[in-house]
């Protein structure tokens, strides 16, 4: 970094101690560094001047150059406010404020000429402009009359009249210190193959930009810095983890795999299935390490390619242990797998906190004999207690509920880290993946097995529930069970508690002859487990729950997953929940239903629902909908939100650019020894120091 950069942010003209105070709390900004790295939101052009007599009520801003022609004061307490009657000779506005009434009367005079900027609004007829920019005009040169920065500031800072056009004053006098240009901060060959500004042309352009295209530029160029150093730190760090840490070796696909795929596989892998299995294969025989993130849609068969991958482990000497973040789909995994594997004789057991005394330690034991084979289990698996003969697979199921630190302790069961596969159906945008799980290679089921009917969505309004009804009754009728969803937001369970039971008392009265299941998040494991068996087995045709049932329940003879109040779910949230049904060979649906009154957002989500089916069309939809910083997977990140310019959701294209870039140089020069990239390195080390993050992933 450059030096004059680290200077404490107080002594930038017009901070002082007590403002400094405010920039550190609020913005987290301390040094003069931190001041010019904070950006502008927007910027409005201030080039054009409009007369009084062109305005109307829907601009969103104008400028005006005139006189103010007199000052009134009206209003009691907290309706007190100043008017400025202000014109330029075609007409008259008033300029409004509510604030800072004694500081104006003082500051400002009329039959003066000021420039005045702000938003319009037609009341009574009469142009007003509330809390307006507005500068003695001799004060204004064209040069600053171009594209305007806005900063965004807090309400702390606002109170303390510290507003966006305070900070733009700030960047000037900030800029002002800078006696050189700012030292680049990407080496010379990079900023001119990929023709980009200076870093000091960009810093300076981005707060003010002499013109549009340099705006551009140099949003480029900071871009492209950002993006490119993330990735160069991911890269980095995997090809030395990678040189570091052997891996161990799966040389041969034997007898077990073998067997299993001959004589007990009871259907033909897909084709994406195939796939995912080679590339696991070429993996666990490099000799290096496997980190592999697959991604496959609700039912899309990644239980039997993690099952198939066990079986390699196996052959090869090893053991195999698969993780999953509730009882409930340890459970359901160790069932799947059992019977899978049925006949064949491999000790397969279940490792989960409600597994105690004699049977824990019978578990126990055998694992460190090497007599159980595959492991599967809860978080309860991580525990220092359990110790492998020798582990030589992780498979991790739904991936963002565990976080990394639990992954770096799976490591530690073998003296030579075991190869681990992450298994997620939320399906993550490329983008995001690359920068989230950026050192995990990553593998796609984009293939359902076949036979499988496309669910269809409906959106429905909540009125209409006769018609609705009738839908349930004709598919209970024909033997199909019903799944009807409520929300739960912890912040109000107890309303949400309420609607569930109001909504069971409601189905129950609406379908006197069936049976009815109820689930909840407030039920005991036990309970809850009891219930929902009722229903895989079923015993029970409807079953009315929250969104406890979200992730791994497999029941094949549901057919509709009905939601209720859909507009307070999330995009990825109703894919998982839609993921339910279409399991089996019959046609299934989706009923969204809400309330008449949505929002622009809400009713796009439910477009996007009604139109795909499709897992990664809808998490980038997802993506540009929310940003990256509400999306499962990106929090224990972290470093989706920590970007000060680029936009996963938006710059997806120059990221996949940049990783390029980045790869080629990792690749090139392994050891960091080369002249021309020395810079990298340094600048790399101080990012790296700078943010927490960067030096936990994965
Ligand atoms: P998920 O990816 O959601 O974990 P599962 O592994 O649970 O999906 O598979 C969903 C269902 O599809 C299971 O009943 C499984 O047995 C079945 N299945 C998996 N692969 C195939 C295949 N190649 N052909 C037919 N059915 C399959
Ligand atoms: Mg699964």
């Amino acid at each position: 970094m450059f030096d004059v950069g680290q200077l404490d942010i107080k002594y930038v003209q017009g901070v002082g101690p007590k403002r400094a105070e405010m920039l550190n709390k609020e913005l987290n900004l301390y040094s003069l560094h931190d001041l010019l790295y904070y950006f502008p939101y927007k910027y409005v052009d201030r080039s054009r001047l409009y007369y009084i007599h062109e305005i109307d009520g829907n601009m969103p801003y104008i400028q005006l150059k005139g006189e103010i022609l007199s000052f009134e004061t009206v209003g009691e307490g907290r309706q007190r406010r100043l008017i400025a009657h202000f014109s330029d000779g075609t007409g008259v506005v008033d300029l409004v404020w509510f604030q800072g009434i004694k500081y104006l009367l003082q500051y400002y005079k009329v039959h003066t000429e000021y420039v005045v900027f702000g938003k319009p609004t037609v009341f009574n007829g009469r142009i007003n402009v509330a809390h307006p920019d507005i500068d003695p005009s001799g004060e204004i040169s064209l040069s600053t009359l171009g594209l305007h920065p806005y900063y965004n500031t807090t309400e702390r800072m606002k109170r303390s009249g510290l507003h966006s056009q305070a900070l733009e004053k700030l960047q000037r006098h900030a800029l002002a210190l800078l006696k050189e240009p700012l030292p680049e901060t990407l080496p010379p060959y990079l900023v001119s193959e990929h023709h980009l500004l200076s870093l000091d042309e960009a810093i300076r352009n981005i707060h003010f930009p002499q013109n549009p295209e340099l705006l551009r530029k140099a949003q480029y160029r900071l871009k492209f810095e950002e993006l490119f150093y993330v990735q160069l730190n991911i890269l980095r760090y995997t090809k030395d983890r990678l040189r570091k840490f052997r891996g161990l070796r799966f040389e041969h696909v034997g007898e077990i795999f073998n067997t299993f795929y001959a004589e007990y596989l009871p259907f033909q892998l897909t084709g994406a299935q195939k796939r995912v299995v080679k590339e696991i294969r070429r993996d666990v025989g490099s000799g290096r390490q496997m980190n592999r993130l697959l991604q496959g849609d609700v039912g899309s068969g990644k239980t039997l390619v993690a099952l198939l991958s066990m079986l390699l482990a196996l052959d090869n000497g090893y053991q195999a242990c698969l993780m999953a973040p509730t009882e409930i789909l340890a459970a359901q995994h160790y069932e799947t797998i059992t019977r899978f594997l049925e006949g064949m004789n491999i000790r397969v057991e279940l490792l989960m906190g409600s597994v105690k005394g004699k049977k824990r330690e019978a578990i126990l034991r055998d694992l460190l004999t090497g007599e159980v084979r595959i492991l599967i289990g809860t978080h309860a698996v991580l525990e220092d207690t359990v110790q492998f003969a020798s582990l030589g697979l992780v498979i991790i199921d739904e991936q963002h509920r565990f976080g990394v630190a639990q992954r770096a302790k799976l490591w530690g069961k073998n003296t030579c880290p075991p190869h681990v596969l992450v298994m997620t159906a939320t399906p993550i945008p490329r983008t995001l993946a690359m920068t989230v799980y950026g050192d995990l290679d990553v593998s796609v089921i984009d293939e359902l097995p076949p036979g499988r009917k496309p669910v269809q969505t409906i959106h429905q309004f909540d009125n209409h529930r006769a018609s609705l009804y009738a839908a349930i009754r004709r598919q209970i009728a024909e033997g199909r069970q019903i799944y009807i969803v409520y929300p739960l937001i912890q912040e109000n369970e107890k309303m949400d508690l309420k609607n569930l039971e109001d909504g069971y008392e409601q189905v129950c009265a609406e379908f006197p002859h069936c049976k009815v299941s109820k689930v909840h998040g407030k039920m005991k494991p036990a309970e809850k487990e009891a219930e929902m068996q009722r229903f895989v087995t079923g015993e029970t045709q409807l079953m009315v729950a929250t969104t406890v049932i979200e992730v791994g329940v497999n029941v094949p003879n549901a057919s509709v997953m009905v939601i209720e109040n859909a507009e307070r779910f999330g995009l990825s949230q109703l894919h998982q929940l839609r993921g339910r049904v279409g399991r089996g060979a019959d046609q299934s649906y989706c009923i969204l239903v809400t309330s008449y009154k949505l929002s622009e957002d809400t009713r796009k989500r439910l477009e996007i629902m009604v139109q795909t089916n499709d897992g990664f069309e809808i998490a980038e939809a997802d993506l540009k909908l929310r940003g990256p910083g509400d999306l499962e997977g990106t929090q224990q990140s972290g470093i989706a939100f920590d970007l000060k310019i680029a936009d996963i959701a938006r710059d997806g294209q120059l990221l996949q650019y940049v990783r390029d870039v980045a790869a080629r140089i990792v690749d090139e020069d392994p050891m960091c020894s080369k002249p021309e990239n020395v810079l990298l390195w340094q600048q790399l080390q101080a990012l790296r120091k700078m943010h927490v993050n960067w030096a936990v992933i994965s």
